[in-house]
């Protein structure tokens, strides 16, 4: 723990009235990845977050992929490399008639801040930016190299992350991965998640016998019983 890490604790806190104004301005912005009529809007937020990002000394830049963009950026120095990722893209609003706030107007209460996306996950990755702008306002510089990569489509099931992870995996390379795409343990107290579940989908094709078999005979652990009844006809 380095000695000035009191210091940039307090920074956080007195800072806190301008990251959540930040937050917020970033939660207005209706980055629905599944709906093609937000596509402007997707962009809207890695263009927000690469500005955000060139403002605490990144260099920081819009990645293309077939979909909606990458925010990609890169900051400090030394042999400790650390690669943070997150997204700016959320889940759909509706039904909006369940919201009693409008879901892109953030609403900050004493104890959450109601919005969509809000928990998942410009929440999140706000932390983390918000922790590099205090640790650089305190020390003047980051901790170690860090490299941010922020995608738009996790809630569409990142149909650009792999490939564009193999492209640039010589950029992309660190020692350490931070995905901040988690949550608290309760309403106070942090959680480090140190697992996360993958995510697997397949297609089973089952093909059966082409009549009906007797139960006793067919379908048993006991293969040769099976065989006591080689006919192919309709069970007895
Ligand atoms: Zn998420």
């Amino acid at each position: 723990m380095p000695d000035s890490l009191p210091e940039i604790l307090d920074r956080i806190d007195a800072a806190q009235p301008a990251a959540l104004a930040r937050l917020s301005e970033l939660l207005r912005i209706p980055s629905i990845s599944t709906d093609p009529a937000h596509a402007a809007d997707c962009r809207a937020a890695a263009d927000w977050l690469v500005a955000e990002l060139d403002t605490l000394g990144f260099d920081a830049s819009i990645r293309e992929t077939a979909g909606h963009p990458m925010v990609v950026a890169h900051g400090g120095e030394g042999a400790r490399h650390v690669l943070f990722c997150g997204h700016y893209d959320v889940q759909p609003a509706d039904p909006l008639e369940l919201w009693e706030t409008p879901p892109f107007e953030p609403v900050i209460g004493a104890s959450a801040i109601r919005a969509r996306g809000a928990s998942d996950d410009k929440g999140q990755l706000m932390t983390f930016l918000e922790a590099c702008c205090a640790w650089i306002d305190v020390t003047g510089k980051l901790p170690c190299r860090i490299t941010v990569l922020l995608e738009g489509e996790e809630e569409s099931g990142s149909p650009a992350l792999v490939p564009f992870l193999e492209a640039h995996a010589e950029e992309l390379r660190a020692e350490i991965a931070l995905v901040c795409d988690t949550g608290l343990y309760d309403g106070q107290v942090p959680a480090i998640v140190t697992q996360l579940r993958g995510l697997q989908g397949e297609e089973v094709t089952i093909t059966g016998p082409n009549s009906d078999l007797h139960s006793g005979a067919y379908g048993g652990g006991d293969e040769p019983g099976a065989r006591a009844y080689p006919h192919s006809g309709p069970a007895a």
